[in-house]
């Protein structure tokens, strides 16, 4: 009976967009006008219904407008029906309750609307983050152009504490940017120049962080040049004020169970009504005393509150969540984020930094070091594995020489390591499993790989054609974040908490030592992430995988909520996860937890006052113990209380 997504556009008036708050204080004031004449004055003179008319005006206008609106679209719904009771009131000579119910129907829907507009607003405000202009560099001069006109390729310039105007990086300058607007994180980032794209970065999301920017974002003290990199229409931002705006539309299983129950209930109130138009054949009154009460219960029992009270919780926690830097794909992330008893995290650039360094070098047999470096950064130079960077990136500054042989053939076997050719001799470099496809590693090789291990070191082992030439160890640090945050998850009341990765057992074990309550897992390969989800599913109800949304991307979609971290330099990230922290930084998952389960409660709350109202409205109105006057004050108010309630929500702290 009751819409909850309120279309206003056809709401504004000749008083701007206030026009409906205008029109019902009108209503009300003629209405106290009208009743003070009559009252006072004895006068039941014209008078008096001159003032009720021209607030039957005022309070039914738009009431009126959304009728026919509906009317026209083949619905009869709450406007429509509280026109009627207005009328028949008015039918029955009781002008004053009628004008008071066009007033306070007009009133709550005028303050609703203003209520839900503040959430829809923090929502728009996101898009309005990106200038409208950029400066773009011609040969010459600069040329200020409508972002919309920006090209890939393009180059612009970005004056000191203004906003970057695309998503690009950054070829001349360096800066301090805040990119709060994206990642919730107001402390800013440093970013430099890539003054040569090295051929290997094809694709943008290769591009290192630390030179990438994103539009809406501030940038520091200095001159920066930026390298268009996508239009405006596919930058981060306005991306992700998409997705918040289709998410408030994701209907979550709460507010599917309330439409269900409104399925049965509304034409049982609808069928009440009508019966309720008879009870003069029962008891002794008039028809009129009948119809009289059936408008009230018609007031009574319209389930306003109930519509608005989970779709107003999940737009409030949405746009509170955005705000952060926390992207919630919809109301069914938003309820199932705070039932979570279990999360499962991807190790690598999850847990850890995912910035690993190469600390051991141990060339085999007869492999000179400067050899076995040269053919591991000719190979990894072709992947782009943050293990390969890695060893691209130190590999280069041991070596003396900078000659690299190209490689070619590169196949990547996931969870293992890669495959290449060079020079006509193949190259396999991995973990044991790689190379156990088709022989067998001695037992000497095994030593060597599992020392290093212990030490907590990813391990590759390098064969060029039969022999084994080398052993390479990596090591990643845990973040600095993770220890606290999965305190702070195992206080929230997460019982369980497992580390999925692909890495080797005791290099598993290792960080899990560091960082502690969490359970390793090592030597997975994608597949087995999947059935490791699967499994742990099984037993708890509802779990979450961290990963960074690339290479976890099915195991999240076999979680109950798949969670990207780094989502705002990933753009796969971004569409795959169920909820995506835009940020790299794991302690935003307490507070989206915090914020869910706050959340959760407050839709709760809603439907206890909603139904609760409506259980006992209904019996009172039948009882003649309320008019339509008190109905529609207690209806109207528990509409206004549900949504003021859930507003709460947009003001929620992030500790605590
Ligand atoms: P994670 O689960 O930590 O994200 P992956 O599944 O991506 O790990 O990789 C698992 C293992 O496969 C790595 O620990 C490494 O031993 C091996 N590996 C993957 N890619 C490469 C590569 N490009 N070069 C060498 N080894 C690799
Ligand atoms: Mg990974």
């Amino acid at each position: 009976m009751c819409k909850q997504g309120h279309d206003h556009s056809h709401k504004e008036g000749i008083f701007g967009p206030r026009t409906e708050l205008y029109f019902a204080a009108l209503s009300g004031l003629l209405l106290l006008i009208g009743f003070l004449l009559e009252t006072l004055l004895y006068s039941r003179a014209n008078m008096s219904l001159g003032f009720y008319l021209l607030s039957y005006f005022f309070g039914g206008y738009f009431t009126l407008k959304e009728a026919i609106h509906e009317i026209s679209k083949g619905r009869f719904e709450i406007d429509f029906l509280m026109l009627v009771a207005a009328i028949g009131a008015a039918f029955l000579d009781k002008w004053a309750e009628g004008s008071l119910l066009l007033f306070l129907f007009s009133l709550g829907h005028a303050l609703e609307h203003h209520a839900m507009g503040k959430a829809r607003k923090s929502i728009a405000a996101l898009t309005d983050l990106t200038p409208k202009t950029a400066f773009l560099k011609k040969k010459k001069n600069t040329v200020e152009v409508p972002i919309a006109n920006l090209k890939k390729g393009d180059i612009i310039i970005v004056h000191p504490n203004s906003k970057i105007a695309a998503d690009g990086y950054i070829i001349k300058g360096n800066s301090s940017i805040d990119q709060s607007s994206i990642t919730g994180e107001s402390i800013p980032v440093d970013k430099m120049a890539l003054t040569e794209r090295p051929p290997e970065m094809e694709n943008d999301h290769q591009i290192p962080e630390e030179h990438r920017v994103f539009s809406g974002t501030i940038n520091g003290n200095n001159l920066l040049e930026v390298w268009v990199t996508k239009v405006a229409a596919d930058s981060t931002l306005s991306r992700l004020a998409t997705m918040v705006q289709e998410a408030q539309r994701q209907k979550s299983p709460t507010q599917l169970l309330t439409d269900g129950f409104q399925r049965y209930y509304v034409p049982f109130v609808i069928l009440l009504v009508v019966l309720l138009n008879f009870g003069f054949l029962v008891v002794d009154e008039s028809w009129g005393a009948s119809f009289y009460r059936s408008m009230a219960v018609l007031v009574a029992a319209s389930p306003c509150a109930l519509a608005i009270s989970t779709p107003s919780a999940v737009l409030s926690g949405i746009a509170r969540a955005a705000r952060s830097g926390v992207l919630i794909k919809g109301g069914r992330p938003l309820e199932d984020l705070g039932g979570l008893t279990a999360v499962a995290f991807d190790k690598t650039g999850t847990l850890t930094e995912g910035k690993p360094k190469l600390t051991d070098v141990v060339p085999l047999g007869s492999t000179e070091k400067e050899r076995l470096l040269k053919i591991v950064v000719a190979v990894e130079g072709l992947s782009d594995h943050p293990l390969a960077k890695a060893v691209v990136r130190d590999g280069k500054k041991m070596l003396s020489l900078t000659d690299i042989p190209p490689a070619e053939n590169l196949e990547a076997v996931q969870g293992k390591g890669v495959k290449a050719n060079l020079d006509g001799r193949s190259i396999i470099i991995g973990n044991l499993k790689i190379h156990e496809e088709d022989r067998r590693v001695s037992d000497i090789i095994k030593e060597q790989v599992a020392q290093l291990e212990h030490e907590g070191k990813t391990t590759m082992l390098v064969q060029e054609g039969k022999d084994f030439i080398g052993i390479l160890g990596l090591m990643d640090v845990p973040r600095a974040a993770a220890k606290p945050t999965l305190q702070r998850l195992e206080r929230l009341g997460i019982k369980k908490m497992i580390m999925l990765t692909g890495d080797n057992q005791n290099v598993a074990d290792a960080v899990a030592r560091e960082i502690g309550s969490i359970e390793a897992r090592g030597s997975l390969l994608p597949e087995e992430k999947v059935a490791a989800v699967k499994e742990l599913m099984v037993r708890e109800s509802k779990i979450a995988m961290v990963g960074d949304g690339v290479n976890d991307a099915p195991a999240m979609a076999h979680s109950t909520v798949g969670i990207a971290m780094g989502a705002a330099g990933s753009d796969v990230a971004l569409e795959t996860a169920d909820i995506a922290l835009m940020a790299d930084k794991l302690d935003t998952l307490p507070f989206a937890i915090g914020l869910s389960r706050k959340a959760k409660a407050i839709v709760r709350q809603n439907l206890w006052i909603s139904l609760g109202m409506v259980a006992l409205l209904i019996p009172a109105t039948i009882l003649n113990w309320a008019n339509i006057g008190v109905a529609v004050i207690f209806h109207e108010g528990s509409t206004l209380l549900v949504v003021l309630n859930a507003l709460r929500l947009l003001g929620y702290k992030k500790e605590g």
